[in-house]
């Protein structure tokens, strides 16, 4: 009964281990360091295994037989039983290191397991000579030995458990002391492990019938696998790469643990083009072959990240700049190549590549953070380049503080409004205006919004600014003489990210109520990018609002690709043509578009607006269209609150 046990438990840890590898090859998982060591612990403990097993059912099975009908000495096992045997012995021996290996792989501090001789000498010696102690048990018969044919523990045994209770107290330790580099449910798993084992191992020594040992090897590494290498969560399999979190923790730990790395970044640059030109479904197979091409060409130990938009990163442990740029330049010149061949309709994939190289060129997380925000900022156009090389750009120390810029503004509500009186041809008044967010920094001066705004929007701060902006708005409404300054309403912007916001509209309304502000005193502007966002929320955002009385326009008419399907289910009353278009004027062509445009728009009841008119001719070319109001510096450029009303007070006057 205990024998047949025996074979149970071992049948049951080869299984065990075998499918986790199957699956775990299966799935793709055989690249990247942690991977490539977890795979190697499990070759090990499945081998491991297999010669436990092979060993038992030759003891019970084939022995007895060989015994009984002479053909073996039972004190002298033959040369296959003693090969399982050393086998056995040898790969036991070579199992605590190796999860050592494997905790400071996942904790990603194998550069500080192998920094100076003296730690290699301690993680390496003991090992060597275990695993040669055991090698050579042949001849000195200290690791182990035969009684009646059946291998028991030699007096020497001892030395395995040592170097095994040494490593473990080593990877104890290393668990401890890197413990901020691990998620709680990591750090708990592989540290749970030595208990677990510890406890099977005094089992077994009790009770040496049950032989359990090797089953909860295999049961624990089954866990690991489960909480500790997870693929999902490293693993972006629509693209086939390692995945954003995957990158972000990367760069985490690397900070953390002082390690040096060069990051290569490369990014689309041509994307919304190309989502347009191609769609959305096609795009998405350009980007895969992009990543398929990039992958092709990495070095053993660099990682592709795929950061989402477009956007990659080679994690290269190789630190000279030579090799980086390498990389770089071929990197950038296959994501170009490949989705040229890839697309019959010619779309071509434009790149920006950059070199960063940590620490040398940013200090810590954050300054890394704001890098990659800013890059295409920093680098509109295509190319290789490198951190060192921006870094000179004149604009590069606004466009890395920007963040925390905007961060502090918000911290002390510093935004100011500004407006634009928008002229309305019919009644000969300024009888609206648009409001304007202003940022004044006391390095860098007053900060255009056509700067900070996207950056509010990328790092989810602009609902917050919204929040800061409507609040002024409202009280200035709220105490707006209307009937002295002819005012009729405000326009405010609104971005994409704003009009995704579930409770926008009870907030807004809530806040227009508390300051006794009428909804008709307020229009919202929105782009045609909106469009692109969550639909389901904005229609609802803003056919509340728009039931409650607020109006809408939309704004910079002319630049988007437009979706003319959808801007008409919208209810907008305005249509802001762009300044690029006011600008193009002098065009016959465009003199023409924009005419039947304002005619087209009027037939469907819309009004017409021209933004960035700044000449008197411009604005009399526009008059003769039909347009309805007009915008510009050649009426009046944005201003603060009391020089507002003073215009106004002036302008509207009877
Ligand atoms: P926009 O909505 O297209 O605003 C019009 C921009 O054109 C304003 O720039 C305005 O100052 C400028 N402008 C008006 N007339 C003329 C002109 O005759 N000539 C020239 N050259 N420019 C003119 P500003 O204030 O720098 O704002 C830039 C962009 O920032 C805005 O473009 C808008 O997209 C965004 N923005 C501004 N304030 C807010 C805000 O409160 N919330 C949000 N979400 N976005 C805002
Ligand atoms: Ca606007
Ligand atoms: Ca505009």
């Amino acid at each position: 009964m205990a024998s047949s046990c025996i074979i149970y438990f071992d049948i049951a840890a080869v299984v065990i281990m075998a499918v986790t590898l199957l699956s775990l090859i299966l799935r793709g998982m055989t690249r990247g360091a942690t991977n490539r060591v977890y795979l190697t612990c499990m070759i090990l403990v499945l081998v491991t295994a297999v010669a436990c097993l092979a060993g038992e059912v030759y003891d019970q099975c084939i022995m007895p037989s060989l015994v009984q009908s002479g053909v073996v000495d039972p004190n002298q096992p033959p040369p296959a039983r003693d090969a399982i045997t050393l086998v056995y012995y040898a790969l036991r021996s070579l199992t605590a290191p190796m999860y050592l290996v494997l905790i400071a792989t996942v904790s990603t501090t194998t550069h500080r397991l192998n920094s100076n001789n003296f730690r290699r000498v301690c993680l390496w010696v003991p090992m060597v000579g275990t695993f040669l102690f055991v090698l050579t048990n042949p001849v000195h018969h200290l690791v182990y030995n035969y009684v009646q044919g059946v291998p028991v523990a030699g007096s020497h045994i001892w030395i395995l458990y040592a170097a095994a209770t040494y490593y473990a107290l080593i990877g104890i330790a290393w668990l401890v002391r890197w413990r901020k580099l691990l998620s709680s449910l990591e750090f708990t798993t592989l540290l749970l492990l030595y208990p677990i084992v510890f406890v099977s191992l005094i089992v077994e020594h009790e009770l040496p019938d049950l032989h359990i040992n090797m089953f909860i090897t295999s049961v624990s590494m089954l866990i690991v696998s489960a909480f500790v290498i997870r693929p999902e969560n490293r693993f972006d399999t629509l693209v086939n790469a390692a995945s954003l979190p995957a990158y972000r923790e990367m760069c985490r730990r690397a900070f953390l643990s002082d390690r040096r790395l060069c990051l290569v970044y490369l990014e689309i640059v041509n994307l919304e083009r190309l989502r347009d030109l191609v769609g959305k479904d096609e795009l998405q197979n350009i980007v895969r072959n992009v990543s398929a091409n990039l992958s092709s060409r990495l070095e053993r130990d660099d990682v592709l990240y795929y950061l989402r938009n477009g956007s990659f990163c080679i994690m290269s442990r190789n630190l000279s700049i030579d090799h980086a740029l390498r990389v770089a330049h071929q990197a950038h010149s296959e994501g170009k190549m490949r989705s040229m061949d890839s697309d019959e309709r010619s779309a071509r994939t434009m790149m920006r590549t950059c070199v960063v190289r940590i620490p040398h060129d940013v200090p810590d997380n954050d300054t890394l953070k704001a890098f990659v925000r800013r890059f295409s900022h920093l680098m509109p156009q295509t190319g290789v380049t490198t951190f060192e090389e921006l870094s000179k750009q004149e604009n590069f120390g606004l466009e890395m503080a920007l963040s925390d810029i905007v961060k502090r503004s918000i911290e002390d509500h510093s935004f100011t409004v500004y407006y634009q009186p928008i002229w309305n041809l019919a009644n000969k008044r300024f009888q609206s205006a648009e409001a304007l967010i202003r940022l004044d920094d006391p390095t860098f001066g007053q900060i255009s919004p056509a700067m900070f705004i996207p950056e509010a929007e990328q790092n989810g701060l602009i609902d917050e600014i919204g929040d800061i902006l409507f609040e002024k708005i409202c009280a200035f409404l709220g105490r707006v003489d209307y009937r002295a300054t002819g005012l009729d309403y405000l326009e405010v912007n609104l971005s994409a990210e704003q009009c995704i916001q579930p409770n926008l509209a009870s907030n807004l309304i809530a806040l227009m109520h508390e300051h006794g502000v009428e909804p008709r005193r307020m229009n919202l502007e929105i782009t045609e990018t909106s469009s692109a966002f969550s639909q389901k929320v904005i229609d609802a955002n803003v056919h509340t609002l728009s039931a409650a009385g607020v109006t809408f326009s939309l704004d910079d008419y002319g630049t988007g690709y437009s979706n003319a399907i959808r801007m008409l289910s919208l209810p907008f009353s305005v249509v802001k043509f762009d300044k690029s278009l006011v600008d193009g004027l002098g065009d016959p062509s465009v003199r023409t578009m924009l005419s039947s445009t304002i005619t087209m728009l009027h037939s469907i009841g819309k009004q017409t607006l021209a933004e960035g008119v700044e000449t008197a001719e411009q604005a009399e070319t526009l008059a003769k269209m039909g347009i309805d109001f007009i915008q510009g510096y050649h009426y009046a450029k944005p201003m603060p609150e009391d020089e507002f009303l003073a215009f106004l007070e002036e302008h509207n006057r009877a």
